[in-house]
């Protein structure tokens, strides 16, 4: 498995976001990789891991180890299970996690407890905010970045692919514990790409419409759930967000970020974002909005995060050779 450098993507097929949202937006993928990055909690705390021995999380955690964002090895204790922990190819989407765990304390179930959030100087610690990372300036909305489809294009390139049967029906929302509002969203892929095409303005969303085939099939359903929820709404013949889907900017823009970093396409980045108050390219950070520290701190990938907390019987993990 290669952690530590970007995977290269095919010349003229799916681009990063397109891979992203296909690996991170499945509602089952995102409740591990919570737990995985809690149980390797940077100060050491203490997070009670569910149980995920089920086939569904079985199946998801060795999906994410063929992807590599997990490495594992024989439980030291069990002699049937793996124990899981995040690789930097993991790590490095805590800043995600912890953006949506905002959202989630804002529009969803509250701030669960504890939080994902790492404690900077300041405590409480101040709301986590996206910076620019040329300037530093508050870039919390969507209305301070320019984004345009980048050269590695927008269309079917940005689509992810159908799900990957895995093995098992997806649990309960109840066992995503802790965005259970946030999951309703950035839990399915096709729904998140929706979201994500609403930010780059009017027209784009109905162009992935088209572009996710069967209307009917696909968008139609989610976009009147997405409505439901609050997230878009409909303004004459297009759709629109609204002030909650609007908040899910700093999220978003923290996982395409994150799919630019580690998966590169010949032909570049699938979004080419610009910062409109200091003119520079936008790359995210998140930041404490009270002392400026890293909210997100990663925990380090060599030594220190409870190896127990996360395993599944060896069986599941056949499941790892999946397509993705
Ligand atoms: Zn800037
Ligand atoms: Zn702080």
């Amino acid at each position: 498995m290669i952690h530590g450098s970007p995977t290269p993507l095919p010349a003229g097929g799916r681009n990063a976001t397109s891979v992203a949202f296909g690996l991170v937006c499945d509602s089952g993928t995102l409740s591990v990789l919570d737990q995985a990055l809690r149980a390797a909690h940077p100060q050491g705390a203490r997070h009670e891991a569910a149980p995920l021995a089920d086939a569904a999380l079985g199946a998801r955690l060795a999906r994410l180890w063929a992807h590599g964002l997990l490495s594992r090895q024989p439980h030291p204790d069990e002699r049937l299970r793996y124990a899981y922990r995040p690789t930097r190819r993991g790590e490095s989407l805590r800043p995600f996690l912890v953006a949506l765990e905002a959202w989630e304390s804002r529009w969803g179930a509250g701030r669960p407890d504890p939080p994902l959030t790492s404690f900077c100087a300041c405590r409480p610690c101040g709301e986590p905010t996206l910076v620019c990372r040329a300037c530093e300036q508050s870039t919390a909305s969507s209305h301070e970045v320019r984004s345009v489809i980048g050269p590695s294009g927008g269309g079917w390139r940005s689509i992810p692919p159908p799900p990957p049967r895995l093995r098992g029906a997806p649990p309960p929302l109840t066992r995503y514990g802790h965005f259970p509002e946030a999951v309703k969203v950035i839990g399915d892929r096709w729904s998140a790409v929706l979201v994500g095409a609403a930010f780059l303005g009017p027209g784009r969303l109905e162009q992935f419409q088209q572009c996710l085939g069967n209307p009917s099939a696909l968008s139609t359903d989610r976009l009147r759930a997405l409505r439901a929820l609050g997230i878009l709404e409909r303004e004459g013949s297009s759709w629109t967000l609204t002030v909650k889907g609007r908040a899910l900017f700093p999220a978003l823009m923290l996982l395409v970020d994150w799919g630019q970093r580690w998966y590169e396409a010949p032909e570049g980045p699938a979004l080419l974002s610009v910062h409109r108050s200091c003119g520079q390219p936008f790359a995210p950070r998140l930041v404490c909005g009270t002392c400026g520290g890293n909210p997100a701190q990663q925990a380090s990938t060599t030594e220190g995060s409870d190896l127990s907390a996360l395993a599944a019987p060896h069986r599941l993990t056949a499941a790892g050779a999946m397509r993705n």
